[in-house]
């Protein structure tokens, strides 16, 4: 039997409408051809899964391109337009049997509020109806009508924090593969939900638990073959933004439909549970206090996330830190390149005073502080530990490690979310030994920092605050909780043909 061929690759960033910086080629890990392949293989990442078990059934993964990124502004348009070329160029020549897509599923250009979507229109053009094209998309991704349209299968992570990448991935494979072998017939049962959720919406607590195990208990009873639940990005102003289930029978499954309104109804009803509330900043740090010697504490920045799309320069926590907790040994992390370059310029070793953050964040001022360069570099890679994402090789760009007394700050010219230990060891900073260590991520954070110390998300200010109503959305409303809503599950049917 002839070998099946995979086109996979893409683009993956999800995006913040209100974060006014477009990012830029150079924001982006590129990989390309057999060493994408290579370096994605055994990788706990959607494009890993897909290669993993491809290559177990015994297909060829063709990789054109993999753009990566971490969460930001909207992604530059010649950006997507150059993957989208180079993936459409592909497929033209490429005599595929399957189109198989590891992307976000939450990420915006300056022109288009749905580039995946648009991806998928393309790619289908080139291979008109016949050859499935599925997708794993990251749970808080945004399914629009196009991709629905365009796409045959989606699967979303299943979890948040997210471990379960590479499972997604193969999800989708074998989506494809089922299809190309003439097993499966896709029919889903899609219902849109017009709400957020803000903030308690772990997969492992309820009430996101609880509809989860509603969603798993069908597929493993056979009554459905997969469920997909999104809890779209809170932070896009684009139309329809809310939650999505979709729900998948192999052909026609009245099953389906009813599934799919059961759980839009459970996320409905749940509406209110689905909003967190978050200690201060303050009583975390009293706490950590206490807890010298025993345990470190691992704050996550709610308001500040680079992993929603936050600039990842806030103060708040640094300031917090210097004015009333100075005895605490703290590592800092803040996206400055001014002042990156400012330490580069005074050298390893030197003292010097400087101004670090507060420019993006429009919540916290720039600080000034004097301290000593530990070190700097123009960039370190790293190997994710993981779970989360883990064996995942990137990179920090250029960086600087600063003392001012017992206060670390990391500082890199681009914006990390640091939802590893590893991005502090590349830069020279041992989080084990801090009392206080700071990410700018909400929740994976806290399955690769679980062995570091006790991880808490804590309550900030800032442009990724769950306080929704104080931003400036115009296309998106109406949505719940910022509006009053009636809702009844309207379920949509999608066939392949
Ligand atoms: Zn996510």
């Amino acid at each position: 039997m002839k070998k099946m061929r995979i086109l996979s690759g893409g683009i993956q960033q999800e995006s913040h409408s209100f974060n006014p910086t477009v990012a830029q080629r150079s924001d982006f890990q590129v990989t390309e051809g057999a060493s994408a392949v290579e370096q994605a293989r055994g990788s706990n990442s959607t494009l890993g899964g897909v290669v993993d078990a491809a290559e177990r059934a015994g297909a060829d993964v063709i990789v054109p391109t993999m753009f990566r990124a971490q969460s930001g502004g909207p992604v530059d348009d010649a950006v997507y337009e150059e993957v989208r070329d180079r993936m459409t160029e592909a497929a033209r020549g490429g005599n595929f049997d399957a189109i198989v897509l590891p992307l976000h599923g939450g990420m915006l250009t300056p022109t288009l509020s749905d580039p995946e979507g648009d991806l998928f229109r393309e790619l289908r053009k080139v291979v008109g109806p016949e050859v499935p094209i599925t997708s794993a998309f990251d749970l808080h991704a945004h399914v629009t009508h196009d991709t629905l349209v365009h796409c045959d299968f989606l699967a979303a992570y299943l979890t948040n924090p997210h471990d379960d990448q590479g499972e997604t991935g193969r999800r989708a494979f074998e989506a494809a593969r089922r299809m190309i072998e003439g097993n499966f017939d896709p029919v889903c049962a899609a219902v849109h939900v017009p709400m957020l959720t803000l903030g308690n919406d772990r997969t492992d607590e309820d009430p996101l638990q609880r509809i989860h195990r509603c969603a798993s208990e069908a597929v493993s009873r056979g009554d459905v073959e997969d469920v997909s639940i999104f809890n779209a990005q809170q932070f896009l102003d684009v139309a329809n933004l809310g939650q999505m289930v979709l729900v998948y029978g192999n052909g026609e499954n009245a099953r389906a439909a009813t599934l799919a309104k059961e759980l839009a109804n459970m996320l409905w009803e749940a509406r209110d549970q689905l909003i967190g509330t978050y200690p201060s900043v303050e009583s975390c740090l009293d706490a950590a206090r206490q807890a010298i010697g025993k345990t470190r504490y691992v704050l996550g920045d709610q308001g500040d996330r680079v992993a929603a799309g936050g600039p990842g320069d806030s103060t708040f926590i640094l300031d917090k830190l210097i004015t009333s907790y100075p005895d605490l040994r703290s590592l800092v992390p803040i996206a400055d390149p001014n002042a990156v370059q400012a330490c580069m310029a005074s050298g390893q070793g030197s003292t010097l005073t400087l101004t670090v953050g507060g420019h993006g964040c429009a919540v916290s001022p720039p600080i000034t502080l004097t301290g000593e360069v530990l070190s700097v570099g123009q960039d370190a890679s790293l190997v994710v530990a993981g779970p989360h994402d883990a064996g995942t090789l990137t990179n920090i760009g250029p960086y600087a490690l600063l003392k001012a007394g017992n206060i670390h700050v990391a500082l890199t010219e681009r914006p990390n979310a640091y939802l590893d230990p590893e991005y502090f060891r590349a830069m020279g900073a041992e989080p084990t030994e801090m009392d206080i260590v700071v990410t700018r991520s909400g929740y994976h954070f806290t399955l690769n920092f679980a062995d570091v110390g006790r991880c808490v998300t804590v309550d900030t200010p800032g442009m990724t605050s769950y306080r929704v109503e104080e931003l400036p959305f115009s296309v998106a409303r109406p949505f719940y909780p910022v509006d009053r809503i009636d809702f009844s599950p309207e379920v949509r049917l999608r066939r392949r043909r």
